[in-house]
């Protein structure tokens, strides 16, 4: 049967239909890029914000309009969504619901639905998915690669513990059974994958860690670019620093989600770190690391957030600046401790006001640190192209950088010269092609 899959949410996500994709396919079913060429619909959902789990039901309305009409077959749906809401999703219209611990049978959960059974599968098999498992992978050099699954550390805003389960780590051999797999068929950039990537071995409990990962995958000659998502600031390691610091490899990027620079929002929030302490943290990655970029996340108008709180989060962005930084007002997810037991009582005006001065300020702190680039030649890997038909990439700061040319094609590395810089991108001339 042809299958549509259509992905809302993180990365981990997109990883998770690359290997739901892979493993249908080696079914026997073909993955098609439009939902008018298919007989299956999977919505890969997302729960993070009220808003996207708005969003997969409006498609989950749509879809079962087409069901109805002939069109389509059948919906299925996974991801975060499934966990969330279950049985519910089958009275909605959905044929089949599978978790997304669960990802490994969807061949078993799609056959069984082709014959009828609404059925509801929710299992932790997480297991079953390793490095044997086959992927469908959108990208030819670049690979998402899922190293830990879940998180226990249960902030108090977020539904991710409850949707995702807690920690496990893959274990290493295995990942670099990936790793050696990828390399052999020309990918050259990996990204490891967490909710809380810099816990990755501590439940297997053998020394497993993330920087030795890092190590080990760089040995592999075609891989040239290692990167790793999402970290928790306690949880990134000397080790950790020293090796991002050391291993050519590596990228010099770090995303390190801060979410308030108050320490009476940040306990609210169930954050395990103060201001200062994150604050200590940057400074120690830029000592060993001048170059490195810090990017980070936070959410504005938390439940009791006064204006002395929001601006304890404006110093704090002041003074770590950010080479990039996620904004979101906040907004309760029903199912989370801060839905039960705070009340949402930032006026939603003043929570925008205080993100759109926010964003003023991190736009003037981007141009300011993307003057540095401005004369400069830089390499990056080659991605794809814009809407404009240009091309773009990101050199090993994760920097994205834009130019023009006739003669690249993804994947390739190229030196550019910056002669253009505004607070998002960076405009560059092709100064050489170094290869693929
Ligand atoms: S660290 Fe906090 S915000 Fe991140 S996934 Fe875990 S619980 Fe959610």
């Amino acid at each position: 049967m042809r299958v549509f899959f259509k992905t809302y949410g993180c990365q981990m996500n997109l990883n998770d239909t690359e290997t739901m994709a892979g493993i249908l396919s080696q079914h026997g079913h073909e993955v098609v890029n439009l939902p008018e060429e298919a007989d299956i619909v999977i919505l890969n959902t997302c729960v993070v914000r009220q808003k996207s789990q708005e969003k997969y039901h409006s498609a989950l309305g749509q879809f079962v309009k087409l069901k109805k009409s002939g069109k389509i077959k059948l919906i299925g749906i996974a991801g975060c969504g499934s966990n969330l809401e279950g049985e519910e999703l089958i009275k909605s219209g959905a044929d089949f619901v599978i978790g997304s611990r669960s990802i490994g049978k969807i061949a078993e959960v799609l056959q069984k639905a082709a014959r009828g059974e609404k059925i509801v599968y929710l299992e932790d098999d997480i297991c079953t998915v390793d490095s044997k498992t086959p992927r469908m992978r959108f990208s030819k050099h670049h690979a998402w690669i899922t190293i830990i699954h879940g998180c226990n550390r249960f902030c108090t805003y977020c539904i991710v513990p409850y949707t995702r389960g807690r920690e496990k780590s893959r274990p290493l051999p295995d990942v670099l059974l990936e790793v050696e797999k990828l390399a052999k068929n020309g990918v050259k950039e990996i990204t490891f994958l967490g909710q809380n990537v810099d816990a990755y071995g501590k439940d297997l409990k053998d020394g497993t860690n993330l920087a030795s990962l890092i190590e080990q995958a760089g040995k592999f000659e075609q891989i040239k670019r290692i990167w790793f998502l999402t970290s928790y600031p306690t949880d990134i390691t000397d080790k950790l620093i020293e090796t991002v610091a050391e291993d050519p490899k590596a990228a010099k990027s770090f995303h390190i989600p801060v979410q308030s620079g108050s320490n009476r929002i940040l306990r609210l929030m169930n954050r395990r770190y103060d201001r200062d302490q994150f604050l200590q943290l940057v400074e120690k990655i830029r000592s060993k690391i001048p170059h490195a970029s810090i990017s980070s996340d936070i959410i504005v108008g938390f439940p009791t957030e006064t204006e002395y709180d929001y601006m304890q989060t404006m110093d704090l962005v002041r003074k770590a600046r950010f080479e990039r930084l996620n904004l979101a007002v906040y907004s309760p997810r029903q199912g989370t401790v801060a839905s039960k037991y705070f009340k949402d009582d930032v006026p939603r005006e003043e929570k925008v006001q205080r993100l759109n001065k926010l964003l003023e300020l991190q736009k003037q702190i981007n141009r300011e640190l993307n003057m540095q680039y401005l004369g400069k030649v830089v390499e990056i890997i080659v991605e794809g192209k814009t809407k404009e038909g240009l091309y773009y990439g990101r050199d090993i700061r994760n920097k994205v950088i834009i130019f023009s040319s006739q003669e690249v094609s993804e994947g390739e590395n190229v030196l550019l010269k910056i002669d253009k810089i505004t607070a998002g991108p960076l405009y560059g001339k092709l100064q050489k092609k170094c290869g693929l």
